[in-house]
């Protein structure tokens, strides 16, 4: 008979060279704190859920298996533009133009959203991908 090990629990063992933190060291700086697994207790196979932190301080938090985290380039929802909301529609505008004021809320990037320009108060309408790489066209024109 084998020498079983009395301990039952099934903990994985897994060799250094095969944990997250060797394999994937840039992911061990958004590993959310309030996670109970580190990232040397895990493969970039796994499919447990974590939570992680976006590198930009101003976005949420999010969860996400590490196998998906590891395969995304953009683990962060607003990052990857992909299911962009009005809350994360507004975020990066002020990242990018904290001068303007959204006035009706984020539909979708090809429609038109109401937005007010703080410095020149002018208002108008843009398509909202449009607003996002512009700006307020007559403050930029007059810049420099
Ligand atoms: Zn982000
Ligand atoms: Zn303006």
């Amino acid at each position: 008979m084998e020498n079983i090990n009395k301990s039952t629990q099934m903990t994985q063992i897994i060799s250094t060279n095969q944990n997250l933190a060797y394999t994937h060291p840039h992911l061990v700086s958004e590993w959310h704190e309030s996670n109970k697994a580190q990232p040397t207790e895990v493969t970039f196979g796994s499919q447990e859920v974590i939570i992680w932190k976006c590198p930009n301080p101003n976005h949420e938090p999010y969860k996400m298996s590490v196998y998906e985290r590891v395969n995304a380039k953009f683990g962060c929802q607003i990052c990857s533009g992909r299911k962009r909301t009005h809350k994360s529609f507004s975020i990066q505008l002020k990242e990018r133009f904290p001068n303007i004021e959204l006035l009706s809320t984020y539909i979708q990037s090809d429609k038109q959203i109401d937005c007010k320009c703080i410095i020149c108060g002018r208002e108008w309408n843009p398509i909202a991908n449009n607003l996002l790489k512009t700006g307020c066209a007559k403050c930029k024109n007059k810049a420099k």
